[in-house]
């Protein structure tokens, strides 16, 4: 089962990455993938292919980051691929609506549950960001409340307690966001209902929205406890805030229409991004048609995209979709998901080790701490040193994890059992290892 040399010295890539710091702030466009929380230097890829990254330095490791979500089919997918090739033929971008839109929007209205208008834009940070100001265009009201540990894009009134990015970096806020932005957002504790009620009670009338992840999956994966969904929903209904599920993540991946499918509660609005762009760059944001239809050039919340519903973006993005319609590999990714955290619970047991394994279809994470994780406090005091040696134990016998303790790990379409069974005994090695 090790095809993989120990660990060796990934001189290509750490001669890129040596270029890349004198160029790009930290060598990379997005921090997470510098590798600053587990330690040592980033690899470089250089090409994909299903579940598998093949990197500069000529590895062959199994994914389970699938560019952190999008890659729901796997890497360089024959279809999606062949939607874009198609779509070039016509040209990359016109600068007028394109009858792809028209198809996008048909399939997000048909396939989740509460959007009744969506619009399209080329980030989730877009889409969370342009839901937020409509929500409070719609209601007149400035306050927002958030839960810790909840990421929604690097958005200034939201980047307060965010997850992964800001924990790993460890500074939770960052600088360069007035003081005034960060006040008018509430932090709450995901799963505490009673402090919810006692903020909606003291400060209703001026809560334009709640956002939330609904499974929070930038602070590893959290699961809500019976009826907490349920409460969000009956409060901003009552006080006539705007209930916005952050589905970016989520959408498409525990289900086609959502975390809002599975457990049947309609928000006002949805953000949506990663699976929906078919590895472009995507981001959309739906829900109520009356509050949708606030936005300019309907409404006086003014939003706008030079590049949004761009044309190969939505090829790909369509392709994927109907792919997930056709295949329904949901039922296949609870097995694989079972499978591996049942073979991670096994050895951590044998071993007498503490570990969580939260998992759901496609989504699971590991934290080595005694007690299930309700919330980011949980979350952030597992055992971190223990995830990060086996994040390099995976790395060298050829298992990409997410290179931080406060991701989730990703199954796509292409692992196949044998992925899935070689992943899980070197991830047992790996444990038995720490
Ligand atoms: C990734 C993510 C975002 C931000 O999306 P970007 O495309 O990186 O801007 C927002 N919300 C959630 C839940 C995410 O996982």
């Amino acid at each position: 089962m090790d095809s993989q040399p120990a660990s060796h010295t990934r001189q290509r890539s750490a001669d890129l990455f040596a270029r890349a710091q004198q160029l790009i702030p930290g060598g990379v466009n997005s921090p997470v993938r510098a590798f600053r929380s587990v330690g040592g230097a980033p690899f470089f890829t250089q090409r994909a292919e299903g579940a598998h990254l093949h990197t500069s330095d000529g590895d062959d490791l199994i994914d389970f980051v699938c560019t952190w979500g999008p890659a729901i089919h796997g890497h360089n997918d024959p279809d999606v691929r062949a939607a874009i090739a198609q779509a070039l033929e016509n040209g990359t971008s016109f600068g007028t609506p394109n009858p792809y839109e028209v198809e996008m929007a048909e399939l997000i209205i048909e396939l989740v549950p509460s959007v009744e208008k969506v619009r399209m834009c080329n980030s989730g940070t877009e889409a969370t960001m342009s839901a937020i100001r409509l929500a409070r265009g719609y209601t007149g009201r400035d306050k927002i409340i958030k839960f810790a540990g909840c990421y929604h894009g690097h958005v200034d009134s939201l980047l307060v307690k965010a997850g992964s990015g800001a924990l790993t970096l460890g500074n939770p806020d960052s600088a360069g966001i007035p003081a005034s932005f960060a006040a008018e957002t509430i932090v709450l504790d995901y799963n505490d209902a009673d402090t919810l009620r006692a903020t909606f009670a003291q400060q209703g009338a001026d809560i334009a929205a709640i956002i939330v992840e609904p499974y929070p999956a930038n602070c590893g994966l959290i699961l809500p406890d019976a009826g907490y969904l349920e409460l969000l929903r009956e409060l901003c209904t009552a006080h006539k805030s705007v209930l916005i599920f952050d589905e970016v993540m989520t959408g498409f991946r525990v289900a086609l229409g959502g975390v809002q499918e599975r457990v049947g509660i309609t928000p006002d609005l949805t953000a949506m991004g990663k699976i929906i762009g078919g590895g472009l760059p995507v981001g959309a944001f739906g829900g109520k048609a009356e509050i949708m239809n606030q936005l300019a050039p309907l409404g006086p919340v003014y939003q706008a995209g030079t590049l949004s519903g761009n044309p190969l973006a939505m090829a790909a993005g369509i392709a994927a979709l109907k792919k997930l319609k056709e295949t329904n590999p949901y039922p296949l990714f609870e097995t694989m998901g079972r499978t591996m955290r049942a073979a991670l619970l096994d050895v951590a047991k044998a071993k007498g080790f503490p570990l969580q394994v939260p998992q759901v279809g496609s989504m699971f994470a590991l934290f080595f701490s005694e007690q299930p994780v309700r919330n980011n406090e949980d979350a952030t005091s597992s055992q971190t040193q223990h995830f990060n040696t086996l994040f390099k134990y995976a790395l060298d016998h050829g298992v990409y994890l997410p290179p931080s303790a406060y991701e989730t790990c990703f199954i796509c379409t292409a692992h196949n059992g044998r992925d899935i069974e070689q992943a899980a005994e070197i991830l047992a090695a790996g444990i038995r290892s720490i």
